[in-house]
């Protein structure tokens, strides 16, 4: 064989691994969450990548002033780094879940790092809140086939969303707070971000914040944890 056949060869049999690693098991998110119960009448609230010393807070203010609680995915490495707002979220009556050790995405991490940066963060949560997280939420989405082993060992489900306001593009809050309102069900799971990632999301969130609760309340859902919404959440957990 050539040379150039066998570079050839061997890049894909490269991108053949990748994609049995990092793509084929998508086909098991069927098996991760997206939605709760309808008849649950509540919705889950879901604030990704924080916490955010500056910006958490105030989500945790605007949810506190309405009775609302939520689950706050977060990010190990900034959780080790503002364990007095984590303390904060978990006193406020609301659920504090993982979301990695960095924030890297899956698809570019082998079984041991995945491995690592799943339990990294679930231990430092433990730590931190004296709960073990009971669930994962891989960054972007994305997961590999060594994930579904971790989160086996770390005990936790994996739980992807049913609505998402903003994605990768800019929306404006009036966009996002329409957005969620129109389109909530019961056991819907809303995914938002209370720290940076795409620019300027944790202020754009603050301000949709107040009419997207308002809406959900009005229409009679209670927010609630994702733990709540998947049990059906009893009513004497009513949040408003
Ligand atoms: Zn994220």
């Amino acid at each position: 064989m050539s040379v150039a056949g066998r570079v050839a060869r061997i890049g894909l049999g490269a991108a053949g691994a990748w994609m049995g690693y990092a793509w084929l098991p998508h086909l098991l998110t069927a098996t991760g969450t997206w939605r709760g119960p309808a008849s649950s009448g509540a919705v889950a609230l879901t604030f990704d990548d924080g916490p955010d010393p500056s910006w958490t807070p105030r989500v945790l203010d605007i949810l506190a002033a309405r009775g609302a609680r939520a689950t706050f995915f977060v990010i190990g490495r900034r959780a080790a780094a503002a364990p007095e707002v984590v303390r904060a979220i978990a006193d406020g009556g609301h659920e504090v879940a993982n979301h990695t050790w960095s924030h890297r995405s899956l698809w570019f991490c082998g079984p041991r790092r995945t491995h690592e940066e799943i339990a990294r963060c679930h231990d430092t949560i433990g730590e931190q809140t004296g709960v073990a997280p009971r669930h994962f939420r891989p960054p972007w989405g994305m997961v590999n086939a060594a994930m579904w082993r971790a989160l086996r060992r770390t005990g936790e489900r994996c739980v992807f969303w049913s609505l998402q306001p903003e994605g990768q593009r800019a929306q404006s809050a009036e966009t996002q707070a329409r957005y969620v309102v129109t389109r909530a069900r019961g056991g819907a799971i809303v995914d938002l971000h209370d720290a940076e990632g795409v620019a300027g999301a944790p202020a754009r969130l603050a301000a949709a914040l107040p009419a997207m609760l308002d809406g959900l309340l009005g229409a009679g859902y209670r927010l609630a944890t994702i733990t709540d919404v998947l049990a059906g959440a009893p009513a004497s957990r009513e949040a408003r």
